[in-house]
């Protein structure tokens, strides 16, 4: 299924209102598609990373076509068991949380990515080799559009170290723990495939370690093109590179690995479309602004990520070309772009920004008191609203007026 056009565009904000989230559900399953076609030939499992996006429609639809899901959070795992994932085809991969949280995961049932070894050493104690665990490593190879953005570097929070194996090997020793699986996740946005297959080969020297070895994660990072001309993850190659890294493996070892992706960005990144109108055209000296009735309180990767959205005017779409700078309504420095070429923007234009499903209304916020917008799947060509626009009330539930 292809993109949405921008007649539908205008009619869905003509009905639904705007700022408006729309998710194409159809671009999903053309995504996971593509990774299934290009892992055929490989034992490979896909865990949609939903901290991309969560609304609960889209976890059940992404359990329809077959994927596994990956959570940070025990919620998203909550949310992953409400939406009809089975445990065995939920990771929880979280960072930095306590004993309790992983131990709760446990109780779920849900596959577990520890990364830390004192979560380690505490899991072995409890639980000793009666639950098998996944361990996330780090690396230490750079990959990922931004730093913001990698995880991969020698200071980055996630993971444990390589260089920590003897340790890692002590615990697993004095615990007995049941090592299934090892992971790493080096970023996002990594266009070049060397990154994964570099990641690989440090994986297979890992998997020497672990003579239960079921499985290697690879995490995900895979690059969608958010510009015109922008390069992306080749995901066929990576698909052709990975299946013949893993055949040469198995006949070396004898062993079957299966191979784990967390794909977040690519399944769902471009299956959105963030529409706006714009308030205001402002001439300055300097520059002509449009201000939109949004702001990065919507979608905040342009100011936190310096990312690059593609704008489209669906209002005017054949008008003369103008050059803009789109800003948001957020009493802070707010641009969604600076110097856009767009068609001639009016008061009352709706704009689209592209790629907006990853990373969009899930950093979502309340900021400066403003409402956050309603989400809209579009399934088969049919709209659906899954989330209504804040109301007023809204912004005071769980407030406690005590004057
Ligand atoms: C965020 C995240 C992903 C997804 O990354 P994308 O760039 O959106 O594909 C995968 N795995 C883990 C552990 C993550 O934290």
């Amino acid at each position: 299924m292809s993109q949405l056009t921008n007649e539908y565009l205008v009619e869905l904000a003509r009905e639904f209102g705007s700022p408006l989230y729309v998710y194409n559900a159809n671009q999903i399953s053309d995504q996971y598609a593509k990774l299934e076609a290009a892992f055929s030939e490989c034992n490979a499992r896909f865990f949609y990373a939903c901290k991309a996006l969560s609304n609960i429609n889209i976890l059940k639809y992404v359990e329809s076509i077959g994927a596994s899901l990956d959570c940070v959070s025990i919620n998203e795992v909550k949310l992953g068991l409400k939406a009809g994932f089975t445990p065995d085809r939920i990771l929880f991969t979280p960072n930095c949380v306590d004993f309790a949280e992983i131990d709760e995961g446990k109780q779920l049932g849900v596959n577990l990515n520890i990364d830390n070894i004192s979560i380690l050493e505490q899991f072995g104690t409890k639980y000793g080799g009666s639950y098998p665990i996944c361990i996330r490593f780090n690396p230490h190879i750079m990959g990922g559009g931004n730093y913001k953005i990698s995880t991969g570097h020698i200071d980055s929070k996630f993971g444990i170290s390589i260089h920590q194996m003897r340790h890692i090997e002590r615990v697993v020793k004095s615990t007995g723990l049941h090592v299934a699986g090892i992971h790493m996740h080096t970023g996002s946005d990594i266009k070049d495939v060397n990154v994964f297959l570099q990641g690989l080969e440090v994986m297979f020297e890992l998997a020497t370690h672990f003579p239960k070895l079921e499985f290697i994660d690879l995490g995900s990072g895979f690059k969608v093109p958010y510009q015109d001309g922008d390069v992306q993850t080749d995901i066929e190659l990576l698909g052709k590179k990975v299946t013949e890294a893993f055949k040469a493996y198995e006949k070396e070892t004898g062993k079957k690995i299966q191979v784990w992706f967390e794909p977040g960005k690519f399944l769902v990144s471009e299956s959105g479309y963030f529409i706006v109108k714009a308030n205001v055209i402002k001439q300055t000296t300097a520059t002509v602004f449009v201000g939109v009735n949004s702001g990065f309180n919507h979608l905040i990767r342009p100011m936190f990520y310096e990312a690059y959205h593609r704008i489209r005017n669906i209002s005017n779409p054949y008008g003369s070309e103008r050059i803009y700078t789109v800003v948001g309504n957020i009493c802070e420095t707010d641009t969604f772009a600076w110097d856009r070429t767009l068609n001639e923007v009016r008061e009352g234009d709706l704009l689209v920004f592209y790629n907006a499903g990853a990373y969009g209304f899930e950093m979502s916020s309340n900021f400066n008191s403003r409402l956050k917008p309603a989400e809209i799947m579009v399934l088969d060509g049919k709209a659906h609203l899954i989330r209504k626009r804040d109301g007023f009330e809204d912004l005071l539930r769980n407030q406690i007026e005590v004057l």
